[in-house]
């Protein structure tokens, strides 16, 4: 049973679910105002990863998360460009599906945009000012952090600490420095919105309190994000949810940091500043494999060598892909994707695999796994034991898709050149007689003609380099 980290309680706990079979998760989504970062690029893929384990364990995941498209920092944007609000959020909505599709992050189920729930939000305003726990101010209305209990919870802080801790404004006209703002009162020329105490936008912690309990209804299983997100804005989401009465989350997940590792991110450098360069300068795949080989609770360093790094990984499980593909269909030359057909995966491997995903989502000890599977594959298949490769060859094509590494086993066959094939025929001869020497020599001209050699199990095999 997977077992994860709960910020609410501070220990690793079993995730139980409202409904067996089923998992409802809710994890904040962006603003859309800029290309998306690398922080957006990690907490995407950490879901990601959480979704498809739970699916490939076979539960059925209803996978919501929202779009925030209004924002002060969409407007000041807006304002900047001399265009509207909405102008700046589609245009930053559609780089980020842009971004995530290259990536490969399975869209949400439900993606939510905070402008079509206003009506909603403020309804909850409403009801939170009826119920005591909400206070209108000249600039707008504000929830009262003293309404609920166990203020704080989220933060692992009590209330009187927080309070201690909070930068106070001298203008700010709020009764304690941890209440914060439910409703904006509009200042000329920004978007605005009906409502009782005026025209006006909601605040940002609003929505998701609103979009959660109504796609995923009450009590619903998991709710996620990145550390950043833990306090206040999660915290303040479950802060109206308990005042009014309705069970929020069950279970809070939040993810770790990304560290640029001492270099300077900046285009004039050469190197990446966001997810969009990244995918750009690397394989897409790259950072998926970083964050698999972090524990999603510790920071993942991200730079051009560990990117650098990640990349030759990949081409070492591509390679390994491309190996097996023949073992794994039966010498059919077109194996693409994560395809096994006909050879049963390795069960040693797969119930390795789950053990470690259900252990708060150990996947460094995931990709030791694959690493080490690979390793002994090709052993094998060096040895000429085919039979005895191929399963731990589909154990391997099986755990990398549920974490959702795609590896490439090279579809579309180049056209050899008949002399390169030659040479190639010429090299297993020398290598059936042990003439290594020759064989080397034979490899070499290859190469030299820009081709990538491999040994597989059916001797040499020759891909564009
Ligand atoms: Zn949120």
């Amino acid at each position: 049973m997977l077992h994860l980290f709960d910020t609410a309680t501070g220990t690793v706990t079993p995730l139980r679910r409202r409904t067996p079979g089923e998992v409802s998760m809710y994890v904040c989504g962006p603003t859309v105002y800029g290309p998306p970062h690398l922080g957006h690029g990690r907490f995407a893929l950490v879901f990601d990863v959480l979704r498809r384990y739970l699916m490939w364990s076979g539960d059925e995941v209803v996978y919501v998360s929202n779009i925030t498209d209004v924002d002060d920092k969409i407007i000041d944007r807006a304002a900047a460009e001399h265009t509207t609000a909405d102008v700046v959020a589609h245009h930053w909505e559609q780089m980020w599906w842009q971004a995530m599709d290259r990536i490969g992050v399975l869209r949400p189920t439900h993606d939510p945009h905070a402008t079509a729930y206003i009506a909603d939000m403020v309804a909850l305003v409403a009801d939170l000012i009826d119920r005591g726990a909400a206070y209108v101010l000249d600039d707008g209305v504000y929830f009262d952090s003293s309404a609920v209990a166990d203020y704080g919870l989220l933060a692992r802080q009590s209330l009187d600490s927080l309070r201690a801790g909070a930068r106070v404004d001298v203008d700010d006209a709020k009764r304690s420095p941890t209440d914060f703002a439910l409703w904006k009162l509009a200042k000329p020329g920004e978007p605005a919105w009906p409502s009782p105490w005026g025209a006006g936008r909601p605040g940002w912690h609003t929505e998701c309190v609103v979009m959660s309990l109504d796609l995923l209804g009450d009590g619903f299983d998991l709710h996620g994000g990145g550390a950043d997100l833990a306090f206040p804005h999660h915290e303040n989401e479950r802060a109206q949810a308990m005042a009014c009465g309705r069970p929020f989350a069950r279970h809070w997940m939040h993810n770790g940091f990304v560290e640029v590792g001492g270099e300077k991110m900046s285009k004039s450098l050469g190197n990446f500043t966001d997810l969009t360069d990244l995918c750009d300068r690397h394989d897409p795949r790259a950072y998926r494999l970083l964050v698999l080989r972090s524990h999603y609770r510790s920071p993942v360093e991200v730079s051009e060598a560990s990117a650098t790094d990640a990349t030759r990984a990949l081409e070492r499980l591509d390679a390994f892909a491309r190996r097996m593909a023949p073992l794994l269909s039966n010498g059919s030359a077109n194996v693409s994707g994560n395809s096994h057909a006909g050879v049963t995966p390795d069960p040693a491997v797969l119930d390795s695999f789950a053990r470690a995903m259900d252990d708060d989502l150990d996947t460094p000890a995931v990709m030791d796994l694959v690493f080490t599977t690979v390793r002994s594959a090709n052993a094998l298949a060096d040895a000429g034991n085919a039979d005895a490769a191929a399963p731990l060859g589909a154990a391997v094509f099986v755990v990398c898709e549920a974490v959702g590494l795609m590896l490439d086993a090279g579809a579309a066959d180049a056209e050899v050149p008949a002399e390169l094939l030659e040479l190639a025929r010429q090299r297993d001869a020398a290598r059936a007689n042990r003439d290594f020497a020759a064989a080397d020599h034979l490899r070499d001209r290859i190469q030299a003609a820009g081709w990538v050699v491999e040994d597989t199990a059916d001797g040499t095999a020759l891909r564009p380099g």
